[in-house]
């Protein structure tokens, strides 16, 4: 018996995003029904301020899988070759315990997060949406721009992000790539004037969302910030919106978008409407008219990744793709 090593190039084939909208419904819902356990991650601040080790565990019952993700983060790496987040999914077998699979989690990360924002939007959106904004122009900004094309027809898009050459950059790569119309903006509240989909895929601390932006019925995907000190959006843009997130726990502890207004006493603990899990199996009510502001708040979680993960490594065993190397199993005789 061997572990399979899975490459960035192997999830980028297996992992198409339409396929990864749907595995991340399921996990979703897998865990709004108590099925799988997902500890709060474990988060090494590395010395010298260089970037963190992400270090994410997790099991679940469908699919029937157990593991962890391990991911640094270093922004610095933006603009250079260097993804910003890398490291790898581990998968163990349930039967005997042993690892079957190490996978990329550059680009499981990438694809999964995007997948989740697209079955928040699918869930929160208006049905008409078709005009999006997406302030930050990096690894996810891209994965975003084609979740939220999976899910909604996208008639026009903008993009801002700080430096003026990475927005247009992607504007005209994407442009190209979607054909359709994206257009890079000079700030961020002309990107968002009037956008039916906000998503805020940036490495900001501050604010980057000012809630008096927001048209009326828009929806935000608010995807950054994933730590209690940080966040994307003002005070207005949360205390404005019907408040959904990944997960009750990790908001409560990770998310700086809500834990600091309520630090603040600007909202309640109730302002938390329902998990996604909650809004697919129908206990929790999503949008209520078409001019209400959704916002989902992701920070991310191991069964997003170990159900991609599993899917990469049972694609990958069909097509006898990967590297097989002899870990775990059974013990060989001497
Ligand atoms: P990248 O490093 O690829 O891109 C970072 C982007 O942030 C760039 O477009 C950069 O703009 C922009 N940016 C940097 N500093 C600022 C600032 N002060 N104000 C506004 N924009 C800024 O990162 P990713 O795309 O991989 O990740 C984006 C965010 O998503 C990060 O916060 C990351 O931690 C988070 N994330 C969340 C996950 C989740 O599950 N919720 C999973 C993975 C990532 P420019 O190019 O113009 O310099």
């Amino acid at each position: 018996m061997s572990a399979l090593v899975l490459d960035a190039s192997d999830v980028r084939r297996l992992l198409p995003m339409e396929t990864c909208i749907d595995l991340m419904a399921d996990a979703l819902a897998t865990l709004g029904r108590g099925e799988a356990v997902n500890p709060l991650r474990q988060v090494l601040r590395l010395p010298g301020g260089s970037g963190i080790l992400g270090v994410m565990p997790g099991s679940m019952a469908a699919p029937e899988v157990f593991g962890l993700k391990v991911i640094s983060v270093f922004f610095a790496n933006h603009g250079t070759e260097y993804d910003s987040h890398q490291g790898v999914v581990l998968l163990f077998e349930t039967e005997h315990g042993a690892p079957v699979a190490v996978v990329d989690a550059s680009e499981i990360t990438a694809t999964r997060t995007a997948a989740v924002s697209g079955v928040a939007t699918r869930l929160l959106a208006r049905e008409d949406a078709g005009d999006l904004a997406i302030l930050g122009s990096g690894v996810q900004a891209r994965s975003h721009l084609d979740a939220m094309a999976c899910v909604r027809d996208l008639r026009r898009v903008r993009i801002w992000s700080p430096t003026r050459e990475n927005r247009e950059t992607f504007a005209r790569d994407q442009a190209i790539r979607h054909g359709i119309p994206v257009e890079a903006t000079e700030t961020a509240e002309a990107a968002v004037h009037d956008a039916d989909i906000v998503c805020t895929v940036t490495a900001a601390s501050e604010p980057v969302l000012e809630g008096e932006w927001l048209a009326a019925g828009a929806h935000v995907n608010a995807v950054g910030a994933s730590v209690p000190t940080a966040r994307e959006l003002d005070t207005a843009a949360m205390q404005r919106s019907r408040l959904f997130v990944d997960r009750r726990e990790s908001a409560e502890n990770e998310a700086g978008d809500y834990l600091i207004p309520l630090g603040q006493g600007e909202i309640d603990e109730d302002h938390i409407l329902g998990e996604i899990g909650e809004l697919l199996l129908g206990e929790a009510e999503g949008r209520t008219t078409s001019d209400d502001v959704t916002l989902f708040k992701s920070l991310g979680l191991a069964v997003e990744d170990l159900a991609s993960a599993y899917h990469v490594y049972r694609r990958a065993q069909e097509e006898g793709a990967g590297a097989p190397i002899a870990i775990g199993g059974p013990v060989a005789a001497d």
